[in-house]
């Protein structure tokens, strides 16, 4: 049997891509954002103009929206056209568009066009379901924790080793819902995955477990990290960065 390898796609060598930095070389500048929000375009409750406003008012300095995008998603252009538009009145907030999509397998297969993927200032890859490779998922109600995260492991992997992401998107999301805090060894492998690939890996106070441990492990590691509270209701705006705020990360 042979097993298709997609084709790692060069990163863009035009468009300006967000500069991520080194965990332990974070500053308050460097917090002082939220990459990660998704609006009533898809799962969010918010529009977009309320949450630029909501943004200044919290003092951000930089926003990203990250929409969920499949391959055939067609408003992506018109969701651009939209942010740019909210975003002139708001001159003092930088503001990012960017996508979320997810991992189809563990060999870089990534639910997202390469329309998309051009226009987009970050792209964050995801773990959202677990393919059976039979063109549907698998229950997972059937799989012990250590099975569950194991798979959930290796699509993330296949995310950084061969899909044209910038961010890997709440590392161990799937299990911590279900099972807890992800075991910290493959979260380590995963950190230093993303860290030889020089490819950030995500802070998301939406679903880490033990944010602390999750922090202690990026000390040891020092991967490149992204700033995201996975926003979907207005009152999560900028979570991520006021929890590591009073973890006295950055300042
Ligand atoms: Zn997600
Ligand atoms: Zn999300």
């Amino acid at each position: 049997m042979t097993i298709a390898i997609h084709k790692s796609i060069e990163k863009k060598p035009a468009k300006q891509r967000y500069q991520f930095r080194r965990f332990l070389d974070l500053h308050w500048s460097d917090i002082n954002c939220d990459l990660h929000m998704h609006t009533s375009r898809t799962d969010g409750k918010a529009g977009v103009s309320e949450i630029l406003q909501l943004s200044v008012q919290q003092g951000l300095s930089c926003v990203a929206f990250t929409e969920h995008v499949r391959k055939d998603t067609k408003w992506f252009p018109e969701f651009i056209q939209e942010v740019r538009s909210e975003a002139e009145a708001y001159p003092q907030l930088q503001v990012l568009i960017g996508c979320e999509a997810k991992a189809l397998d563990a060999t870089g297969g990534f639910d997202v066009s390469e329309e998309i993927l051009a226009k987009c200032d970050l792209v964050l890859g995801s773990v959202h379901r677990f393919p059976n490779y039979q063109g549907g998922y698998l229950n997972v109600s059937h799989l012990t924790p250590e099975e569950f995260a194991q798979i959930e492991f290796e699509l993330a992997l296949g995310l950084l080793k061969f899909a044209p992401i910038d961010v890997l998107a709440h590392p161990g999301g799937m299990y911590s819902k279900r099972h807890g805090e992800f075991p910290t060894k493959l979260m380590r492998e995963l950190m230093e995955v993303s860290l030889e690939r020089q490819l950030a890996i995500e802070i998301n106070t939406s679903y880490l477990r033990n944010l602390p441990n999750f922090l202690d492990l990026c000390t040891e590691v020092n991967p490149y990290v992204s700033i995201g509270s996975d926003v979907h209701r207005l009152k999560q705006l900028a979570n991520c960065r006021d929890q590591l705020h009073r973890l006295g990360v950055g300042v």
